[in-house]
């Protein structure tokens, strides 16, 4: 008995120690894009700055609401993207680009790390907000991806899913990209999906969101209306598990770039599995396949990516991406161009 107290007296020092040392906030993390692309300094007016910066904030706290009220990762990415899609200055619902027959397509893919569910919806015509879709897919279908009409379809069952009418993607800035595109392509008479100076910049725009949660998962958004100028159906990467969007339980990662060498590249796959079989710092291995790997097929774009330590990478060969984050100690920011 006299030696129990003594002990008693320990175990609740030591309890009230511990309590002492839990961290006073959570440990969240939150990283987003708008898109990368080629997109000179003095090509965008100050307004137009202000509105991109306010916009990717807006984006940033409609997450991080989440992840501090100790919500889900994946509550968290699909409310930050829905805010990116909701505004016209990025290419994913409205503000998409069009595509060669003067419409919108829209790509979207959600992954959820710890469980690897995912869903994703290719060359949608009528969602307003993809991402909600592609989650739908994921959360009341047997099947990870569905395309066009049939994705539709499946829009038609479920009430909660928002429809617009095609136009309602419509906007000027990105009407004059097109044609400004199928003018260099009449011109160069040869296909390209691309546009290409300064007036009509190769900027992509993609949105995504990558997030860390209080239980130390993490889930993945992406959001696209593609390329300017695509065809016949085409599906770039964002809504492809593995090139575009990935996470598992240490790493998620949301691409932005000329599509197709993303998906010959699986980057967004390859960039978690160097750190998960070789070890790679989160920085080292998004860098590498960033800037490396991409370009060395010929391929332009950036990435954000997140471990489940709160490390953010957001590396891009492409001049600019618009880009914002908030680490586990709470700093954030926003920024588009490089050394800001
Ligand atoms: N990666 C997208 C695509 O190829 C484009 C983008 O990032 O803006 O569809």
């Amino acid at each position: 008995m006299r030696l129990l107290i003594p002990l008693l007296a320990l175990a609740a020092m030591s309890a009230h120690v511990h309590a002492a040392d839990a961290p006073a906030r959570p440990k969240t993390a939150l990283v987003i894009h708008g898109g990368a692309g080629f997109v000179p300094k003095d090509s965008i007016s100050p307004q137009e700055l202000k509105a991109y910066h306010a916009a990717l904030n807006r984006a940033l706290d409609a997450g991080n609401a989440v992840l501090q009220g100790g919500g889900t990762a994946l509550d968290a990415v699909t409310a930050a993207v829905v805010v990116l899609e909701d505004a016209p200055q990025f290419n994913a619902g409205k503000g998409a680009v069009f595509n060669a027959k003067g419409g919108h397509e829209l790509d979207a893919a959600i992954m959820e790390g710890h469980t690897r569910r995912a869903g994703a919806v290719a060359g949608v015509t009528t969602i307003k907000n993809p991402v909600k879709l592609a989650r739908a897919v994921m959360e009341h279908s047997p099947h990870v991806m569905m395309a066009g009409a049939g994705a539709e379809a499946f829009a038609d069952s479920r009430p909660e899913i928002e429809r617009v009418p095609n136009t309602y993607f419509d906007t000027d800035k990105r009407r004059q990209q097109l044609e400004k595109a199928q003018r260099e392509e009449a011109a160069k008479g040869k296909r390209e999906a691309r546009t290409g100076d300064a007036d009509a910049p190769a900027y992509f725009g993609t949105v995504g969101a990558v997030a860390l949660d209080a239980r130390g998962h993490i889930a993945v958004a992406t959001s696209t209306g593609g390329m300017t100028n695509k065809k016949w159906g085409r599906v770039g990467d964002a809504p492809i598990i593995g090139a575009g969007t990935w996470g598992d339980d240490r790493c998620g990662v949301s691409g932005t770039g000329w599509g197709e060498f993303y998906i010959r590249n699986a980057v967004a796959h390859d960039i978690c599995a160097r750190v998960a079989y070789r070890g790679d710092s989160l920085q080292a291995a998004a860098d590498e396949v960033i800037n490396k790997v991409v370009p060395a097929t010929g391929g332009d774009g950036g990435a954000i990516a997140l471990d489940r330590d709160g490390n953010i990478a957001m590396p891009f060969n492409s001049g600019s991406m618009f880009r914002g984050w908030i680490r586990p100690d709470g700093s954030r920011g926003t920024a588009i161009h490089e050394a800001e």
